[in-house]
């Protein structure tokens, strides 16, 4: 047994596709720390749901290997079913007729729960999902984030040590989608290992440990979060409103500050700037950059995982290199 929850190695897969042959991932390694959660991200077709079904042993490799918990995926398939969980987005493969319960007591008999404490289990899967009250409604009468939430019920039943999540919270509104983070963020500290695939950057800005960036099946960058936001080639953005001279391209001189854009509404306009870094010269320039205009208002905001990932992917499209010169040389 090794300290890892997932150990891949120049993981490939292909797909015959007609008369193509499609490589969905290309030499994918990376590992995954027990108790750890990890964000993948990656365009549509980049292989996140490839390499999501090979680890929870529906899908097989054509070369490399997967282990989890020490065990590989294609060898010792029974084992890896039962140390893990996997929900994929969307509200299949839930029983709409029956309750919430009983589909949760039917997926736990499925994963090899024992009679002797089922109850106990269900009831406290449910619960800390928040659906403790809705337990004995049928499924049909749930909302999309309340199907959601039992999935991962049902994903947890067996209790397993790592936690497939692919696209948990595709098409739930703002609020359900802030209480499925929540529970993923409660299994996280019972020391679940978590992959959770999400288009969402709040969800990988609230919960992943480390970023996984797969473009065209192969790893793009492996990164802990914080060191993620750092690809950004800049720290801030200051959105300024005001009346008068706006900023123009190419107001700043050296390259700390820079004016993304500017729009105008009647005589009110308003310039988003990028901020590299914050020095002492930063102020000033910012406001010579303002001189005799009127300004209205001024909004600091901190860059978003958001923004780094856009810039990312640009630079992935365009093959320029991930990281910014001026980050490299910290
Ligand atoms: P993602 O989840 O990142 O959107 P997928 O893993 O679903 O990407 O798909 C990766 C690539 O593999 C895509 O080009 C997709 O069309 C292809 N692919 C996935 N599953 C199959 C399949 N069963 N048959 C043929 N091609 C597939
Ligand atoms: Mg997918």
């Amino acid at each position: 047994m090794t300290g890892f929850a997932v150990e891949v190695d120049r993981l490939s897969r292909s797909f015959r596709a007609k008369d193509e042959e499609i490589l969905a991932l290309r030499d994918v390694s990376f590992r995954i720390e027990q108790g750890q959660i990890v964000g993948l991200l990656g365009s549509n077709g980049a292989g996140k749901t490839t390499l999501t079904k090979i680890l929870s042993t529906l899908l097989l490799p054509t070369s490399g290997t997967a282990k989890v918990f020490g065990l590989d995926v294609t060898t010792h398939v029974k084992a890896v079913r039962r140390s893990l969980g996997v929900v994929f987005g969307g509200d299949r493969g839930l029983y709409g007729k029956l309750t919430g319960r009983d589909n949760v007591r039917f997926f736990a008999m499925l994963a090899g729960v024992g009679r002797r404490g089922m109850r106990l289990r269900v009831d406290a899967a449910l619960r800390e999902v928040g659906l403790g009250d809705a337990a004995d409604r049928a499924v049909n009468t749930y909302s999309k984030g309340m199907r959601q939430r039992l999935h991962i019920a049902i994903g947890m039943i067996a209790e397993p040590r790592l936690l497939l999540l692919d696209e948990p919270t595709v098409g739930l509104d703002p609020v359900e989608a802030e209480r499925l983070r929540g529970s993923v963020a409660a299994l996280r500290d019972t020391g679940v290992s978590v992959l959770l695939t999400s288009h969402y950057l709040l969800d990988i800005e609230r919960l992943a440990d480390r970023v996984l960036v797969l473009a065209d099946g192969s790893v793009a960058a492996d990164l802990p979060t914080a060191e993620f936001a750092r690809l950004a080639d800049f720290t801030a953005t200051v959105t300024v409103r005001g009346r008068g001279p706006a900023p123009g391209a190419g107001q700043f001189s050296g390259d700390t500050i820079e004016v993304a854009s500017v729009t105008h509404d009647g005589a009110i306009w308003t310039a988003r700037l990028r901020v590299r870094d914050w020095g002492h010269s930063s102020f000033g320039q910012l406001g010579q950059a303002m001189l005799g205009a009127e300004i209205l208002d001024v909004d600091v905001a901190p860059v978003r995982l958001e923004d780094v990932y856009t810039q990312v992917s640009e630079r992935l499209r365009t093959g320029a290199a991930l990281k910014a010169e001026a980050a490299a040389g910290e």
